[in-house]
């Protein structure tokens, strides 16, 4: 439960405002208070575009709609937190 595929297990995310590194299924920044998408989202969002990917055998052109929209939506998010952590990694001087 809760593991994420591939980036080798990596459980931490960091802020796509301030690009602090934030605690597991943070909803808030606790630094900048920005909203964070987090784990616990992508995570249903993966879930989600999985199941539809299943059903897609039958799929309407609004589950289509639905599903372009989650896949764009997880990888837009996906993008961000890519982005972030370079970012985070530049900051900490590695
Ligand atoms: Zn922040």
């Amino acid at each position: 439960m809760g593991s994420i595929e591939g980036e080798g297990g990596e459980r931490m995310f960091y802020c796509t405002n301030c690009g602090e590194a934030q605690d597991d299924g943070m909803t808030f920044c606790r630094f900048c208070g920005e909203k964070q998408p987090g784990l616990q989202l992508i995570n249903r969002l993966r879930s989600e575009a999985r199941r539809l990917r299943q059903s897609g055998e039958e799929s309407t052109t609004a589950a289509t709609n639905i599903q372009q929209e989650t896949m764009s939506t997880l990888a837009r998010l996906e993008k961000m937190r890519q982005e972030v952590d370079e970012a985070a990694q530049h900051r900490s001087g590695r």
